[in-house]
């Protein structure tokens, strides 16, 4: 971490001397609300020491972990990886971009935006009709797909890896598939205050489409959530369980094997949100035991459009179809239909066959820099990054649990969230203002939106020096001192 002095002269260098003027506060009544909720500044109230980056070390277990993957942790180079996102090669503004963003959506590697140009050059074809070659490899490409998705997530199968357009789509897929046919007036379903609005409203859906009823599991003040109390939610009517594996808007890694065997052991099937777990942590079907697991594509270097349902076998057999049409049935009379066996059940009409394969593709190439070292590279940046921002004076960061991903949510006292970032916009720096879809855990932290930075593997420190004295620019401040 750069000392004060130099974060100083880092922001002179950067963007110019910093006024010593003191800027008129914008007293935004959404910025501070008076609230009774707990105020967490940065480091002062941690339950735990910040690591020095040198001494940080990993916060999962070997045992967490697929077999391919157990070797020592390679550290990984941010500055190659970049070179293989083109995209990050311009200027915004006249300066050069930092890519911050990454928890609305990842930037792609040239190898997906090959493989989609390969795709549409020479395979283009609709899929399992028609019997020519581009049908045949068309169709390779994507059931090839199906299976890296399978592997990568250590699926039995490739039988339970189903495409979607992404999370939103997997979760409503659940709610109307299964959801709707299960439940009865009077059963319950258990979130956490941690969802994201597309494990919420959903859920919401059923609830008035079955009489079931919403249960929320509490979160502490730094954002963790309340394992009893969660387990207190349980009673013999509650029959689905669904929880983000990494909270969009705070960075908290659930526990989540620890919640699905709670959610099991009282009879609950469980789906998990892996939006913002699937790139930065590894997973595995077979220890995390969820019945559904679902993420996006385009949160993990891969296409938009695109995502991934997985569901235990004999679970996507039991459950009816989402939506009715081509692809998805084995015969058709006016009378009746006899549908497809799972995956293609749930797959009517013509699919992003592109973009599925595309996924692929990315799946294999984070697969290669490996997920362990992807997840290490994270908590290390994480720390330097956690460090660089409790130096700012008026900052306050949004969520503080113990294993957490690479998410900084803070808000900045004097200043709209918004405004803030169009300011580091200005400087070429792209964060998300605003609810995060997370309107829920906001209001737990007494804001109605905070400004969000969010880590991937083409971050470098340089990103986070540069965000850190924008927002000194921003403040006209010196460094706060550190404690
Ligand atoms: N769940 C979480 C935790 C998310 O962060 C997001 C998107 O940000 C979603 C669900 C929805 O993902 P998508 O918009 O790709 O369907």
């Amino acid at each position: 971490m750069p000392s004060e002095a130099e974060l100083s002269r880092l922001a002179n260098q950067l963007f110019g001397e910093i006024s010593q003027e003191p800027k008129p506060v914008d007293q935004h009544p959404m910025a501070f609300p008076a609230s009774s909720e707990p105020t967490l500044t940065a480091a002062e109230s941690l339950p735990f020491q910040l690591q020095p980056p040198g001494g940080w070390q990993p916060s999962f277990s070997a045992s967490q972990l697929t077999a391919p993957q157990l070797g020592p942790i390679q550290p990984l180079d941010a500055y190659q990886i970049r070179k293989d996102f083109p995209i990050l090669d311009q200027q915004i503004h006249g300066r050069p971009l930092i890519w911050l963003d990454n928890g609305a959506t990842t930037q792609k590697p040239e190898a997906v935006i090959e493989r989609l140009n390969h795709f549409y050059r020479s395979e283009n074809s609709n899929i399992h009709r028609g019997a020519h070659e581009l049908a045949a490899r068309a169709t390779d490409a994507y059931e090839g797909a199906r299976a890296t998705v399978a592997k990568f997530l250590g699926a039995s199968s490739s039988e339970e890896i189903v495409f979607v357009r992404g999370t939103t789509e997997a979760i409503n897929l659940v709610a109307q598939a299964w959801g709707r046919r299960e439940l009865q007036t009077g059963d319950e379903i258990v979130i956490t205050h941690l969802e994201h609005h597309a494990n919420i409203v959903p859920w919401q859906i059923l609830c008035q489409q079955t009489g079931a009823v919403l249960k929320v599991a509490p979160v502490d003040d730094y954002g963790q959530v309340l394992l009893e109390s969660y387990e207190r939610l349980f009673t013999a009517r509650t029959k689905l369980t669904a929880f983000t594996q990494v909270s969009n808007a705070l960075g908290t890694i659930t526990p989540a094997q620890e919640m699905v065997q709670i959610a099991h052991r009282h009879g609950s099937r469980v789906l998990v949100d892996g939006a913002q777990g699937v790139a930065h942590e590894q997973v595995n079907m077979q220890s995390l035991d969820a019945d559904w697991y679902v993420f996006s594509g385009h949160k993990i270097y891969g296409p938009t459009g695109i995502g991934v349902l997985y569901g235990k076998r004999e679970l996507l057999q039991a459950m009816g179809p989402w939506q009715g049409g081509g692809n998805m049935i084995s015969d058709v009379t006016f009378e009746r239909t006899i549908y497809q066996e799972p995956p293609n059940r749930f797959e009517a009409g013509t699919g992003n066959i592109a973009d599925a394969i595309g996924l692929g593709t990315a799946l294999e190439y984070v697969s290669n820099l490996g997920l362990r070292n992807i997840a290490a590279a994270e908590q290390e940046l994480l720390s330097y990054a956690t460090e660089g921002l409790c130096c700012i004076p008026g900052l306050r960061l949004l969520g503080q649990p113990k294993e957490k991903a690479g998410v900084l949510s803070f808000v900045l006292e004097g200043f709209r969230s918004e405004d803030v970032g169009s300011a580091l916009n200005q400087l070429g720096i792209a964060v998300r203002a605003g609810h995060h879809c997370a309107q829920p855990i906001l209001r737990r932290f007494g804001v109605e939106t905070s400004v969000r930075a969010t880590l991937a593997i083409y971050n470098t420190k340089e990103d986070v020096d540069a965000l850190v004295a924008g927002l000194l620019r921003l403040t006209h401040g010196s460094p706060r001192k550190r404690p």
